[in-house]
């Protein structure tokens, strides 16, 4: 186990990109307030002054390609990190919920449509660098459908929504890495299930 002091950020607000860890946004220690903290393994601070201990472990979050019949329900970032790129519907989970409750009520929140028929297609790592802060996720992705689009109204970090085929979609157009990881394990199972069903994933 290797203990090293931490860089603290430069500038008053934060080192934005520069950072790599999110116990880089961290100067002083949140208990003493003294500038002894180290890095203790790779996801904590440990102050050399009181002891205390904390760990950044990896946030949570759910996302979902909603299929209506053979289209693809993209949204449009209405905010930074990534602002005016596509994205999925979906966002970090509260406290005490699960995965599937979290996932519905952010599609809800975003785009007013009910889903549920969640299938698991896979996770992926992400960084999501917000107000200075670099924040290490873990990406659930699923597939769902949904029979109406009627009621859809694009809301909180959602500036709008498109339609589109996924065989027509170009992967740099999104916003994070994860999500580009996911839609290439989206094409692989669209391209094997499309061979061998009319319905294609949906
Ligand atoms: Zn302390």
């Amino acid at each position: 186990m290797s203990k090293s002091t931490i860089n603290a950020p430069q500038g008053a607000t934060g080192g934005g990109e520069s950072q790599r860890y999110p116990l880089d946004a961290f100067r002083f220690c949140p208990r003493c307030g003294h500038d002894q903290l180290g890095r203790e393994q790779e996801r904590a601070i440990r102050c050399g002054v009181c002891g205390f201990l904390f760990f950044f472990n990896t946030a949570a979050a759910s996302a979902a390609f909603i299929f209506h019949q053979d289209q693809l329900i993209l949204c449009v970032r209405a905010r930074d990190p990534g602002r005016e790129k596509l994205d999925l519907p979906g966002g970090f989970q509260e406290y005490d919920e699960t995965i599937e409750q979290g996932l519905q009520r952010e599609i809800r929140e975003e785009l007013n449509i009910e889903t549920g028929d969640f299938s698991y297609l896979c996770s992926a790592p992400n960084d999501y660098l917000y107000a200075g802060v670099l924040y290490k996720v873990t990406d659930v992705f699923f597939t769902c459908t949904a029979r109406t689009i009627s009621t859809i109204r694009p809301a909180d970090d959602v500036a709008g929504y498109i339609l589109v085929n996924p065989l027509e979609v170009n992967p740099e157009e999104f916003a994070f890495q994860s999500t580009r990881q996911a839609f290439q394990h989206l094409l692989s199972a669209y391209g094997v299930r499309s061979a061998t069903s009319a319905d294609g994933i949906a």
